[in-house]
């Protein structure tokens, strides 16, 4: 048997997958060569993979994963340990004697991977004997940007980990990250002692999440888009981020009394309460969280099936982190975000009192661009990861619907003789209030409702101004005066408008409904990798939710999390082959060995007793 099948064996019979993804198998490959390698692959990847294998495939040794977070470690474990493969971890968790145990497995060579935390593996390299060492097959580490100053996320003892190419030149190292850019991958280079290692670059693309942007709403309308699209996506888990702490604890409660239980999640909360809602949430006994950015770090869960930006993020790349969370199963997921004026201005302010107000003004600038993109949202992503992606996606909203552009002239002349008729006194909200004639105490203060162009904008509703004003402000008819209480300021090309010598084109605002427009996405695979389906085959959702039930009772009964037991994937790909037998369910999607002779039983049974009962 060639190296190669014996690895498609171990992936067949320890994780029930039948082939390699993408890059995986050179990876490996040059692993088993005794090669270096730099791994740059997106979130949802499949890194783990690259430096599991090896690990298995190595017969009396093991390989060392060296991790920062303790809770992610352990997760891992668990899942491993789900599939019959022996991983244990070091670290200050532990007890004494739980980790001089662990200690002894190696020694005897029945540990395959062993998790540790950069800290405790220096601590504790130097006391082992030649015994152990010897056996080690490769040193992987993960999340390896954490080496880099230059780095979201640097971690200092990641920095001394150079010591482990010097101390054991003839080991394999292979770093991991999600972050893509040059200065860091050229960082990790150098800083692990591997010069010469090779980099394997995967594309950045996540082609199962669909990305869409909706424009100017605010309030109570964002509130009901909000609710709808939750409606559509009932029993799926789900993240909403929100800027500021208050906002999740609002967000959580408005929703909760709309009848969608939902928890609040930020840095102000005890490590306790934080810890809860985290475990709630990876058991799927709460489905929805609105947090801060600080929500998701330590998250490995394969199912989140959306991701909602309540409030614009400041740069693309947390935004491309955060909606990450979203479908690592491969799986259909959405990306929501909500784009207003209101954000915009908060998030300027964030960048101006910031240290380095040039670069977050410009990650700023580009964020913006792309919540206005009036091309494929995806092209612009990757560009912005230089990545070369020329073609349309047909996965987001403007590729699907693409947007109308009209003469907004006369809609631009309404706004811009407000603004002047205020002598540029006058915030954008003040202005939307003149132009829909509604009498606010601000209006009335300044005799604005005795203006000629109170109300005249009635017939547009106030999302459609948000929406419309925004778009003049972006084609430059007026600026935003931040020194003087954000007063609108006409510009040369808004006064040429104003007085009809130029016009301009706007793109249609559309009322955003969340309600049966869209097909289910459990119902439209995206990536071609889901599921081979035959074409009479389609996937029965009754059953699909009969066996989500079934898992979370396995789940609780054996303290882990329901996407350990089995991935959304693997559940629809029961509810279309309806498996009623061991080997026919044996076969499917992530269904190694060791989970099928321990979930066979419950899982046939309820699929026989649904058939039954049709
Ligand atoms: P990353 O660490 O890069 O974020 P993971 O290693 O967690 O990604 O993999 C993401 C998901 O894809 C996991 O559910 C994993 O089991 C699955 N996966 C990885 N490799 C394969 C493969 N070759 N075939 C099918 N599924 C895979
Ligand atoms: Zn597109």
């Amino acid at each position: 048997m060639t190296r190669k099948e014996n690895a498609l064996m171990l992936l067949r019979s320890c994780y029930g997958y039948d082939s390699f993804r993408g890059q995986q198998w050179d990876i490996i490959d040059h692993t088993l060569d005794g090669g270096d390698s730099i791994v740059l692959m997106p979130t949802g990847g499949g890194k783990s993979l690259c430096y599991q294998i090896p690990g298995l495939m190595s017969e009396d040794g093991f390989a060392i994963v060296i991790s920062p977070l303790l809770a992610l470690m352990n997760d891992q474990i668990d899942a491993l340990q789900q599939n019959g493969i022996p991983a244990l971890a070091l670290n200050s968790e532990k007890s004494e004697s739980e980790n001089r145990q662990t200690v002894d497995l190696l020694m005897q060579g029945k540990v395959k991977l062993l998790y540790i935390s950069p800290e405790k593996l220096l601590s504790e390299i130097d006391r082992w004997s030649s015994s152990i060492t010897e056996r080690i097959c490769l040193f992987a580490v993960d999340e390896a940007h954490c080496i880099s100053q230059w780095g979201h996320d640097f971690r200092p003892e990641y920095t001394q980990l150079g010591a482990l190419k010097q101390r054991f030149p003839h080991i394999p190292v292979m770093a991991l990250t999600a972050t893509a850019d040059r200065i860091t991958r050229d960082d990790i280079a150098k800083q692990l002692g591997i010069p010469d290692a090779r980099l394997f670059i995967s594309s950045f693309d996540r082609p199962n999440i669909s990305l869409n942007v909706v424009q100017g709403s605010t309030g109570r309308t964002k509130l009901r888009q909000i609710v709808q699209f939750i409606n559509l996506h009932r029993g799926e888990s789900g993240i909403i981020y929100c800027l500021r702490r208050k906002d999740t604890e609002n967000m959580a409660s408005r929703l909760t009394s709309l009848g969608i239980e939902a928890q609040p999640f930020h840095a102000g909360m005890s490590v306790k309460e934080k810890q809860r809602v985290q475990r709630d949430f990876i058991n799927d006994d709460v489905k929805v969280v609105c947090a801060t950015v600080a929500f998701g770090m330590g998250i490995d869960k394969s199912n989140v099936r959306y991701v909602i930006h309540s409030n614009m993020p400041r740069n693309i790349e947390s935004y491309y982190q955060e909606i990450g969370r979203a479908g690592r199963d491969g799986l259909p997921a959405e990306a929501l975000l909500f784009y207003n004026y209101g954000d915009m201005v908060t998030l300027q302010q964030f960048a101006r009192e910031s240290g380095q107000v040039q670069i977050n003004m410009d990650k700023l600038r580009r964020m913006q661009q792309f919540a206005e993109s009036t091309v494929c949202r995806r092209r612009i992503l990757l560009n912005y990861f230089n990545e070369r992606f020329d073609h349309d996606c047909h996965n987001c909203d403007v590729c699907n619907n693409p947007p109308e552009r009209f003469d907004g002239t006369r809609y631009a002349q309404m706004a811009l003789s407000a603004i002047k008729r205020t002598d540029e006194q006058a915030t954008m909200y003040t202005v939307t209030d003149i132009l829909r004639g509604w009498r606010k105490a601000e209006v009335i203060e300044h005799g604005y409702d005795q203006l000629k162009t109170f109300g005249v904008g009635r017939d547009l509703t106030i999302a459609e101004w948000n929406a419309y004003l925004l778009q003049m402000l972006q084609l430059g008819l007026f600026d935003v005066a931040y020194d003087e209480n954000n007063h609108l300021k006409i510009t040369e090309f808004g006064n040429e408008v104003l007085y009809g010598k130029r016009t301009i084109e706007l793109s249609r605002f559309e009322r955003r409904d969340f309600k049966k427009s869209k097909p289910q996405p459990v119902e439209e695979p995206a990536a071609p990798e889901i599921i081979a389906i035959e074409p009479q085959k389609v996937m029965d959702k009754a059953l699909f939710e009969r066996l989500r039930d079934v898992r979370k009772a396995l789940a609780k009964a054996s303290h882990i999390a329901p996407y350990m037991v089995f991935s959304d994937k693997s559940l629809q790909a029961m509810a279309t082959e309806k498996p009623t037998t061991q080997a026919e369910f044996g076969i499917l999607y992530g269904v190694g060995e060791v989970k099928c002779q321990k979930y066979w039983r419950p899982f046939t049974a309820a699929i026989r007793e649904y058939l039954a009962h049709q």
